[in-house]
């Protein structure tokens, strides 16, 4: 198998002396890197007691020819190529694949290859069974690779309806560029989809690819949140975007040779610069960079073997040409599982969040409410004060009118329910007057804070009541009291009071007081009220007065009799 190069027609070509032409060695491709020569091989096809078939495994190629030779002459030729319509081809097949003509005499095959693209002419005779068997397995691949990538798609699309995050829009673009990518490079779109319009595939590769790769990148920077993790990443995957971009139009309208090796060298050159940015971000903390390189290691790979085996180090077989597919189809699926982990650190972390705040609102509903607790206690204490303040005299500190009046109700009304007696004294000291004249008014204030100590003093039963009534007059409420206990206790607060001088300063002279009291007694029934009560008191008040004083007069129906003197 041998190359000169040069357009001429195939007498020309077969003419041209042994010596001229180059010897590609066997396992070995022909591979001439980007050029639109012309280029011709010869291959010798020695007789072999089987059908054969010779493939040129390169579906990409713009113009393939072969002229078969037999006995000197040339029996037949075919005329193909993806700038035309797939029928051109003897045998329908993704590839370039020609019957070798005879089996019991030796042949040659002058092939001729003209392109814009990659110059790679693997050409490989071939028994038609194994090339059969060969071809179940290749294309098995081939459809459980479409399979793949399309539930891949499919799921994250459906995804992304769902979750609306733009990551997952940008992996579908990706996965379904990179398919593309791949199925358009082993000819297989051509034939599926437009086998009829040769055109598109001049117009297909270089817009494909460059799509590919900014579906990828912009997809990079939002799964790796690459702009806050690193900023010279995203310098770099910003100036990849725009020069994709560029390629992306230049595809439609500029040559194709030159955007095919503009969009190769870009792919040869982002694909180990994302790996690198992986690892950069997941170095600093981006767990996600993680799956990230983990994903792109294997479509490295893959496209590393098949740059090896271009370079001609390992031989080419069905395994270093499906690599860097493979490595696509196990990239897409493991970055389908880090998207899948990034939902769930995300609903982590959201939950994480709304827990902390539910904690927040917590604490501080506690707070709240035992501050809410404290507040009410203070505030029913305040109320207690006021209560305790509203009924008790300012100046004597003993109850004062309004809780004699509230007081006197409530045990009329007991006194009324059981059939109690009750017993009333109200008292008044005698000639205060003068003592306020004598001895000014904060003199008089001192006698009345005395007295009214003297008279609780004498006071021993718990439900009974001392009560400043009104000036210098004082009121006792006895329940459950008969007359004659009243009347003793009114004794022993008269006897208190008179021997008691009430002393008021260190430069006055005890002042000596006397009290008159008015004592009544009722068992209270439905027709008499407790001013009744009152009323009788005062009187029995009025008549120790008139009797002369510091005296205790009991309240009767006839005549108000004193009984001391
Ligand atoms: P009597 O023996 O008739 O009761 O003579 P009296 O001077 O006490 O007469 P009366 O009961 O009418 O006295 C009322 C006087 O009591 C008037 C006022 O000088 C005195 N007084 C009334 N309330 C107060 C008070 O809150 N403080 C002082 N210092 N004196 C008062
Ligand atoms: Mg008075
Ligand atoms: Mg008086």
């Amino acid at each position: 198998m041998s190359v000169p190069q040069g357009a001429r027609d195939v007498e020309a070509i077969r003419a041209i002396g042994p010596d001229q032409w180059q010897t590609v060695p066997a396992g070995q491709t022909l591979n001439r890197g980007f050029s639109d020569d012309e280029f011709w091989l010869q291959v010798r096809v020695p007789a072999q007691p089987a059908n054969r078939v010779l493939e040129v495994g390169y579906p990409l190629l713009d113009e393939v020819s072969v002229y078969w030779e037999l006995d000197g002459r040339i029996i037949e030729s075919h005329h193909t190529g993806d700038t035309r319509p797939f029928d051109s081809r003897p045998i329908v097949h993704r590839n370039f694949v020609f019957l070798v003509p005879s089996n019991t005499e030796p042949v040659t095959a002058w092939i001729r290859v003209q392109t814009q693209g990659s110059v790679q002419v693997p050409v490989a005779v071939t028994p038609s069974a194994e090339f059969l068997a060969n071809e179940q397995i290749s294309y098995g691949w081939q459809t459980m690779f479409l399979g793949i990538v399309v539930a891949l798609a499919l799921y994250n699309l459906f995804l992304f309806l769902i979750v609306r995050h733009q990551t997952y829009l940008w992996y579908v673009l990706t996965v379904v560029c990179s398919g593309a990518v791949q199925l358009n490079f082993n000819g297989l779109l051509f034939q599926w989809f437009w086998p009829d319009v040769p055109w598109i595939n001049r117009y297909f590769t270089v817009p494909v690819v460059s799509a590919a790769l900014i579906a990828a990148i912009v997809f990079t920077m939002k799964f790796l949140l690459v702009k806050s993790y690193s900023r010279w990443g995203y310098r770099i995957l910003q100036a990849l975007l725009a020069v994709n971009l560029l390629g992306l139009i230049y595809g439609f309208l500029g040559s194709y040779q030159v955007g095919i090796i503009w969009i190769s060298s870009l792919a040869a050159f982002a694909t180990p610069v994302a790996w690198l940015i992986g690892i950069n971000v997941w170095r600093r903390g981006q767990i996600l960079g993680g799956f990230y390189v983990l994903a792109w290691t294997p479509l490295l790979l893959g496209h590393l073997v098949l740059a090896v085996s271009k370079l001609g180090w390992i031989p080419r077989s069905p395994f270093t040409e499906l690599a860097p597919q493979a490595g696509v189809a196990v990239e897409v699926i493991l970055l389908s599982f880090a998207l899948a982990y990034r939902i769930n650190m995300e609903r982590r972390r959201r939950q994480q969040a709304q827990e902390h705040a539910l904690d927040i609102q917590r604490q501080a509903n506690l707070t709240l409410e035992s501050r809410v607790r404290e507040r009410t206690e203070e505030l029913e204490q305040a109320n207690e004060q006021l209560r305790a303040i509203s009924l008790t005299d300012g100046l004597t500190h003993v109850a004062n009118r309004r809780r004699f009046d509230e007081k006197l109700e409530t045990e009329w009304n007991r006194a009324l329910r059981h059939e109690h007696e009750l017993s009333l004294i109200l008292l008044d000291i005698d000639h205060f007057k003068q003592v306020n004249d004598r001895f000014g008014h904060l003199v008089g204030d001192d006698c009345l804070v005395a007295l009214a100590s003297i008279l609780s003093d004498e006071v021993q039963r718990s439900g009974d009541l001392v009560a400043r009534y009104g000036g210098e007059e004082f009121a006792i409420l006895l329940p459950t009291t008969d007359v004659a206990g009243a009347q003793q206790v009114a004794e022993r607060m008269r006897l208190s009071v008179a021997r008691t001088p009430v002393n008021s300063g260190e430069h006055m002279s005890p002042v000596s007081l006397t009290i008159s009291l008015g004592v009544a007694t009722l068992t209270p029934n439905r027709q008499s009220d407790c001013q009744e009560l009152i009323r009788r008191a005062d009187e029995a008040l009025y008549a120790a007065k008139s009797d002369g004083r510091n005296r205790v007069v009991v309240w009767h129906p006839k005549a108000v009799a004193p009984t001391t003197g």
